[in-house]
C-alpha cells in the first residue's frame, strides 16, 4: 500500500507541460485517471432487465471464448502499467466477477501491485457466502453488493433468473464477518418496478455499518430499452428517506467520488445517491474501464473501445503501452451524461451514441 500524499493541485504547483503536480498525465479536461475498472468475465447467471435482459442475452448470445479473454498475467501486467500511470484504485466487475474461475488467485496477483491504494470487487452476491473467505484472504479490500430489493419476489423479478433474496443477504454477511468491509449495498431505482423498496432498504442497512447507494437508472448501452421516465430522480430518492429518517449532506471523502453522501441525523451511520442522469459528474470522472477482452473505453457511455490486448499480447513492452494510455489519455474528452442532461433540457431527447462518438 502507498503512503505517498498526492501535492495540492492548486495553480502555483501545476505544470507546465499540462500534467498535475505529481506528474500524472490529465485529459482535456483537466481529469487524472485514478480508478480502473476491470471485466473479468461477459457473462452473468442473472438477467437484470435494466442491463442483460433475456430477450438480448438469450441461448444464442454468443459470449466471449476463452481465448479471448484477458489471462490474469495480461490483466496483472496491465494494471502495473495503470497504477505506475497513477492508478490507485482497482475494482474487478463483470458479468459477474465471482464467475470467472480461480478469481482469488487474480486478486492475489493484484494485491501487491504498487501505488494500488484499495482493491475492490461489484458483485450480485449470489456466490459470495461460500467465496468471502477466499477473496479477503486473497487480499481483497472491499466488496460492493449489488441489491436492488428485500422484496423477495421483486428482487426475483429483478434477477430475471428467479434468485432468492435471502442468498445474496447471507453472502452480505458472510463478507462482513471476514472484515471485507465497509460494505457497499447497490440499489438500481426503477420507477414501478422497485421505488417502493427504497424506504426498506435505507430502514434494514442503517446502524450496520454497510452504505446503500441508490443508483439512478441509466441509458448504458443500447439494449435495456431505457426511458428518461423510468428514472427515479435522486432527490426523490432522499426526500423520501429524509421524510423517514432526518438525512444531512456530507462532504465527499475524495476528488471525483461519484456518490453523493448523506448521513443519517441520529449518526445510524450513511447513504449515498449516484445520480448520474440528474446530477452528472464528468467533471470529476477519473475513471476508465477495462472489458474482460482487453478493450479500453475512457467512459461508460463510450462506443469505441482501444484495444489493449492486442498490445498486452505483441511486441510492446510495458513502457510502450504505458506511452499508449498517456496519449490516449491526455486527448480524452468524455462527458457523455453531461451531454445527454443538456439535450434534456433543451428539449430534444437523449444524445446519441453516434453523437458522442469515441
Ligand atoms: N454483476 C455484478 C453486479 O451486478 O454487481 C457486477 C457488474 S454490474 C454491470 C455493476 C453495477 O452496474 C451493478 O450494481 C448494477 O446494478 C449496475 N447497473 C447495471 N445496469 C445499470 C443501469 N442501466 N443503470 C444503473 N446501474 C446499472
Ligand atoms: Fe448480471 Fe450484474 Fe448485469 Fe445484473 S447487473 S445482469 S447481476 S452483470
Ligand atoms: Fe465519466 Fe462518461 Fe460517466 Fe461522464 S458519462 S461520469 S465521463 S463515465
Amino acid at each position: 500500500m502507498s503512503t505517498r500524499k498526492p501535492t495540492p493541485d492548486t495553480p502555483a504547483n501545476r505544470r507546465k507541460d499540462g500534467r498535475s503536480p505529481d506528474g500524472d498525465v490529465l485529459d482535456t479536461m483537466k481529469r487524472p485517471l485514478r480508478d480502473l475498472r476491470i471485466s473479468v468475465t461477459d457473462r452473468c447467471n442473472f438477467r437484470c432487465p435494466y442491463c442483460m435482459p433475456k430477450e438480448v442475452f438469450g441461448r444464442d448470445y454468443k459470449f466471449l471464448k476463452r481465448g479471448e479473454i484477458l489471462t490474469f498475467e495480461e490483466i496483472r501486467r496491465l494494471a502495473r502499467v495503470f497504477a505506475a500511470g497513477g492508478v490507485k484504485k482497482l475494482r474487478l466487475t463483470g458479468g459477474e466477477p465471482t464467475l470467472r474461475r480461480d478469481l482469488p488467485t487474480l486478486i492475489e496477483m493484484l494485491s501487491d501491485i504498487q501505488g494500488i491504494e484499495d482493491l475492490t470487487l461489484t458483485t450480485n452476491g449470489s456466490l459470495l457466502k461460500n467465496m468471502a473467505g477466499d477473496l479477503k484472504a486473497a487480499g481483497l479490500d472491499r466488496v460492493t453488493v449489488s441489491l436492488d430489493s428485500l422484496n423477495d419476489a421483486v428482487f426475483r423479478e429483478m434477477n430475471d433468473v428467479d434468485f432468492p433474496v435471502q442468498r445474496v443477504l447471507d453472502g452480505i454477511q458472510a463478507a462482513a464477518e471476514v472484515g471485507l468491509t465497509p460494505i457497499k449495498v447497490n440499489m438500481v431505482v426503477k420507477k414501478g418496478v422497485n421505488e417502493g423498496d427504497v424506504l426498506e432498504m435505507a430502514r434494514r442497512f442503517r446502524g450496520t455499518g454497510h452504505i446503500v447507494r441508490f443508483i439512478e437508472y441509466m441509458d448504458v448501452g443500447t439494449s435495456n430499452g431505457w426511458r428518461m421516465d423510468d428514472v427515479v430522480a435522486a432527490k426523490e430518492i432522499v426526500a423520501a428517506i429524509d421524510a423517514e429518517f432526518p438525512l444531512e449532506a456530507l462532504d465527499p471523502q475524495y476528488k471525483g467520488e461519484v456518490a453523493n453522501r448523506w448521513g443519517y441525523r441520529d449518526g445510524a451511520g450513511e447513504i449515498g445517491v449516484i445520480a448520474s442522469v440528474s446530477q452528472p459528474f464528468c467533471g470529476d470522472c477519473t475513471r476508465a474501464r477495462l472489458s474482460a477482452d482487453g478493450q479500453l473505453y475512457t467512459c461508460l457511455f463510450a462506443v469505441i473501445g482501444h484495444d489493449l490486448r492486442k498490445l498486452v499480447r505483441g511486441e510492446e513492452s510495458d513502457e510502450e503501452i504505458g506511452e499508449f494510455l498517456d496519449s490516449l489519455w491526455s486527448r480524452r474528452k468524455d462527458r457523455y451524461s453531461e451531454l445527454r442532461a443538456s439535450q434534456t433540457e433543451s428539449g430534444d431527447g437523449k444524445v446519441e451514441m453516434s453523437y458522442i462518438g469515441g
